[in-house]
């Protein structure tokens, strides 16, 4: 409506898409659970930024998006927030079971695997969500173990991931959130193929794609593994 058009004009938010969610404009007004919101107030997340703004409560309504959006705007939490509260959502419901990845995150760096790690960890503490890393240079079969254990939330490099599912039997049919986080690095980084790799093994999970740039390559990818996929950009990225 006219009202979330004026805040996203104020935000420098565009979106492209159907039925996106307005804007929220403070964390507490989008359903979280009590105890994330604590999280974000103990991390110091008083005020959502404005890619967070728009992204949590679209990425909330299971929308597969394409944000771009400056590096250092809080790209992480815009994802992670709506992995917890997906996550933990439906762990209560068969908290008795054993608990199966529902989320994967990809990133094109171990420095950035541990960084994305230690947020969700950061946000998703006291909450029955469990997170493991799956990088190279660790023992694989420790990380494997882990996951064995019960995890929510893999974080990965695409081709450490491989090594792992092509080697051992994970069960990836829980996992409904996929997102590659600067893709546009990933892209460069030559990960295309390993990329949708993963994706393919997965039974068409919500998708959501970070980038720093607008590049092209970047658009064409999301519109071809997602045909509905929505678009979100912040500040000067698209301009
Ligand atoms: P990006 O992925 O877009 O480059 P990050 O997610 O790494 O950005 O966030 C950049 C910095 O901003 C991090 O130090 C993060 O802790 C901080 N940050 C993110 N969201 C908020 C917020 N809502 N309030 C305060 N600080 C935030
Ligand atoms: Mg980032």
């Amino acid at each position: 409506n006219g009202q979330s058009e004026l805040l996203r004009k104020r935000l420098d938010i565009i979106v492209k898409g159907n039925d996106i969610p307005a804007p929220i404009s403070s964390f507490s007004s989008c359903g979280l659970p009590e105890k994330l919101l604590h999280n974000l107030e103990s991390a110091g997340f008083d005020m959502p930024t404005p890619v967070q703004m728009q992204a949590i409560p679209a990425a909330m309504s299971r929308k597969s998006l394409l944000v771009s959006a400056d590096t250092g705007s809080g790209k992480t939490a815009s994802f992670l927030v709506p992995i917890i509260f997906h996550c933990t959502e439906a762990s209560f419901s068969k908290s008795s079971r054993l608990r199966k990845p529902q989320a994967i995150v990809l990133v094109p760096t171990r420095e950035l695997c541990s960084q994305v790690e230690e947020q969700a960890k950061l946000l998703g503490k006291g909450m029955p969500f469990k997170t493991a890393l799956v990088v190279g240079g660790d023992a694989m079969t420790s990380q494997l173990y882990r996951i064995q254990q019960g995890v929510e939330l893999i974080v990965a490099t695409p081709g450490r991931l491989i090594d792992l599912l092509t080697k051992h039997e994970i069960e990836m049919d829980d996992v409904r959130i996929l997102v590659l986080d600067e893709v546009d690095c990933m892209l460069q980084k030559g990960f295309r193929d390993q990329v949708m790799q993963i994706f393919t093994a997965l039974s068409q999970p919500q998708l959501l794609m970070y980038s720093a740039t607008t590049a092209g390559d970047v658009e064409k990818m999301a519109s071809m593994m997602d045909q509905g996929i929505s678009y979100v950009s912040v500040g000067r990225p698209n301009r």
